[in-house]
């Protein structure tokens, strides 16, 4: 049996439209019981909330199937570390996640009062409300010996007026201050890789949708999945010459790939 990951954004919706044919796909996988999830790099939102974004436009998927980074690092922080601590410059997405964990989260509050001492864990992501102050107490319980963990890689985002400085844009400043190399948890890194592989459960093969090469398609290749570009998102198809990581199927949307699952059903 296959099991699918897909990325969200520029995949199956682009701001609050969906993608063509994304709602009919879904419907198709649920209906025939094929595992897939969602994997997003974006820690900003949980994926509750993701649940709500996906009802508004008609796309009825569990809450279990949503994996954001920010869930993926709280997952991987359980299994892999020992509870301590934790600092965070992120979105309220991220803030959730790592009160969940029942760690501990130093607040800012806190943090002025010394409690930056006390810190086990710096974890970084998108925080669109980013001030010099988060990344003063970041660099110093790192330089302290905290724990530097990234959610996700992306150093910019797609938004109207253009690009904006992503997460690893932010973590980028806390390893030029620290001279520490963070633990990046999201795509196209191995923590995102575990996380995805245990929540799709026993498959033989894993397809991962995605419209960026550099961190979906790139992965895709790292790990051995079946890479699938649609062309509804960031990347085109004059980046797949200019970059060379080469996707092993290249739709225009999601419509097709519907199409190919469907062709594939009648031939077995
Ligand atoms: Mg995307």
């Amino acid at each position: 049996m296959i099991g699918l990951i897909f990325d969200m954004d520029g995949v199956i919706y682009r701001g609050n439209k969906p993608a063509d044919g994304a709602k009919e796909l879904i419907e198709y996988l649920k209906e025939r019981g094929v595992p897939f999830i969602f994997l997003t790099n974006n820690s900003t939102r949980d994926p509750s909330m993701y649940r709500e974004k996906l009802l508004s436009m008609g796309i009825d998927v569990e809450e279990e199937r949503i994996v954001t980074s920010g869930l993926a690092t709280k997952l991987y922080m359980e299994k892999h570390f020992f509870p301590g601590k934790i600092f965070v410059i992120g979105g309220p997405g991220l803030h959730r996640e790592m009160k969940r964990l029942g760690w501990g989260v130093v607040g800012l509050e806190e943090a002025r009062k010394g409690g930056w001492k006390e810190v086990e864990y710096v974890v970084a992501g998108l925080d669109p409300e980013l001030t010099y102050e988060k990344l003063k107490y970041g660099t110093l319980a790192i330089r302290k010996g905290a724990k530097f963990i990234g959610t996700n890689p992306d150093t910019t985002y797609p938004a109207e007026e253009g690009l904006y400085p992503g997460a690893g844009a932010i973590i980028a400043a806390l390893k030029a201050a620290t001279d520490v190399e963070p633990t990046i948890i999201g795509k196209p890194h191995e923590p995102a890789y575990e996380v995805a592989l245990e929540k799709l459960g026993e498959v033989d093969e894993v397809w991962m949708v995605g419209d960026r090469l550099d961190t979906d398609i790139l992965f895709a290749k790292r790990f051995g999945m079946k890479g699938i570009l649609v062309l509804t998102g960031v990347s085109s198809l004059k980046d797949v010459e200019e970059t060379g990581i080469t996707p092993d199927l290249v739709l225009p949307t999601l419509k097709e790939l519907l199409e190919y699952l469907k062709t594939m059903e009648e031939e077995s």
